[in-house]
């Protein structure tokens, strides 16, 4: 598989360019620590030129305003992709690590997809809606309410699921009219950079309108954040940058928009079938090697199955296929870095010292001599209230927590600083659906179902974050209201 496809220029005012002072940086295959190539290591300057390119083409051409040129653009960027799929494929498993059957949904082909939907929606969109006539304060008056663009969005991404992120913002901040500077995360500059050279060259969208400006230096999209010619700022990321940037953000009073992590339970009642949701569980935990923000990482079980609920998760963890993400039956691939490997290992040494057991896993997988692998682990004898139980651990580490009764499940749920996603599993639908109501989250499957797509409106309660990622409220992040009155 070539993994030659990449995209060393910055995308800045519609030109393809080097960072103004030709510096560099390399972008790894975690899978095999090898260097991939490089990306152009943005400086103050491009920064500053891409900020006022962004600023420029929102407020003196009309891409605002023309909902027509912009649904054009979104689907010649959808064609682009789509004509490029194999490159974009191979490039990304190599950048992310991410195993080759998860690009056929969520890593790449989904994403491309739902840009049809955006556009879609922007072109049967009610840009305006007549509130009739009235007698506001005794005067007659007829009203409309507008919906018009946020204007310069700052969007700022993760690694784990690049193109999903870049697109979930890119996709609705441009089809709402706003322009755009993206900064991708420092580990994979090439897919959003690839995304940069399609714009450039098969596109309509005028210059100015999306920027992407990589760099090495994570904390780089300050600048952006902190700037007062950005109106929004859209970012997904941990909560701890989240709280960073939401605090860079209030000395201009941004609006912020934020997507941040999550430590998702998946909750198996009594009277589930047992062996099979614990099964699931298990290869939840394992795409992606848990480098997803919704990925159920407590498996909550009744306490009298507790030991059948651990066979059976066990089970599935020690047969799920790991390693070679580029081979189409591997599930469980590489950590994204040799850091967040080390991260994973801490609370794994965590859960030992603190009593914990490593009923499957907790070391390195003996038949990867390169790479950021972990073993997929298997976590018991720890309670909600440690650690390993309550932060997010980004890898393929599950932990069992025994409950008494679906109450004491719901609480145990609940107990999380978190509120992003969750799992309900019963052979009574009625009474998972009203645990799954219970649920202070996001989204939830209940029986395995699957919530994902491009009309779903995706995001976090409490510290998981603000607002709405995709569907209709996705877009309407990205919208002002503005109300206009004359007498009636
Ligand atoms: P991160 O918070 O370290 O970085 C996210 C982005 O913020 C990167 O582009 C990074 O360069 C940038 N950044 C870092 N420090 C910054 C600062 N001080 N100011 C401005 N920008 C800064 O997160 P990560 O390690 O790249 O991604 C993993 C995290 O993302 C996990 O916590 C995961 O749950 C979360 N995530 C959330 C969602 C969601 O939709 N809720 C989706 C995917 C990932």
């Amino acid at each position: 598989m070539t993994t030659s496809f990449g995209e060393e220029r910055l995308l800045i005012d519609g030109a393809l360019v080097p960072a103004s002072t030709g510096a560099v940086f390399e972008t790894v295959n975690p899978a095999t620590e090898e260097v991939l190539g490089v990306a152009a290591d943005a400086t103050d300057g491009d920064a500053e030129r891409a900020i006022d390119a962004a600023r420029r083409a929102f407020d003196s051409t009309t891409w605002s305003t023309d909902v027509a040129l912009r649904v054009r653009c979104l689907r010649q960027m959808q064609a682009a992709m789509r004509s490029h799929a194999d490159e974009l494929r191979a490039m990304t498993i190599a950048e992310t690590g991410s195993p080759v059957f998860m690009t056929r949904s969520a890593q790449l082909d989904d994403p491309v997809e739902s840009l049809g939907w955006v556009a879609d929606l922007a072109e049967g969109y009610a840009w305006t809606t007549d509130l009739g006539r009235a007698e506001p304060l005794g005067m007659p008056a007829r009203r409309w309410v507008c919906r018009e663009p946020a204007g310069v969005v700052a969007a700022i991404t993760p690694w784990n699921v690049p193109h999903q992120i870049n697109l979930a913002k890119l996709g609705p901040a441009l089809a709402a009219g706003n322009t755009v500077i993206l900064k991708p995360a420092p580990d994979t500059p090439w897919c959003a950079t690839v995304l940069g050279r399609m714009i450039a060259e098969e596109t309509d969208i005028p210059a100015g309108v999306v920027n992407i400006l990589a760099s090495s230096e994570p904390a780089f999209g300050a600048r952006l954040v902190s700037d007062p010619r950005v109106d929004q700022v859209s970012f997904t990321g941990s909560t701890a940058t989240g709280r960073t940037v939401m605090a860079q953000a209030a000395g201009t009073l941004k609006r912020v928009f934020l997507e941040l992590g999550g430590k998702s339970a998946f909750v198996v009642l009594d009277d589930a079938d047992l062996r099979g949701a614990c099964g699931v569980a298990a290869f939840t935990v394992c795409v992606h090697a848990g480098q997803g923000c919704a990925i159920t990482t407590r498996l909550v079980v009744p306490r009298r199955h507790f030991d059948d609920a651990v066979d059976g998760a066990a089970a599935a963890l020690a047969k799920l296929p790991a390693g070679d993400p580029t081979d189409p039956g591997t599930i469980c691939g590489p950590l994204i870095n040799a850091r967040q490997r080390d991260r994973v290992e801490r609370y794994i040494r965590l859960a030992r010292d603190e009593g914990g057991t490593i009923v499957v896993g907790g070391g390195r997988p003996a038949e990867q001599t390169r790479g950021f692998f972990v073993e997929p682990t298997l976590v018991t004898g720890i309670g909600n209230d440690s650690p390993v139980a309550r932060e997010e651990i980004f890898g393929p580490v599950l932990v069992v927590i025994p409950h008494d009764g679906d109450d004491d499940a719901l609480s145990i749920a609940n107990d999380s600083p978190y509120g992003l996603s969750g799992s309900v599993w019963s052979g009574d639908r009625d009474r998972a659906m009203a645990v799954a109501r219970r649920m202070r989250t996001g989204t939830v499957g209940v029986n395995g179902g699957v919530w994902y797509s491009p009309d779903v409106p995706f995001g976090g309660y409490k510290q998981s974050g603000i607002g709405r990622e995709m569907g209709v409220a996705g877009f309407e992040e990205y919208l002002e209201t503005k109300v206009v009155a004359e007498p009636a």
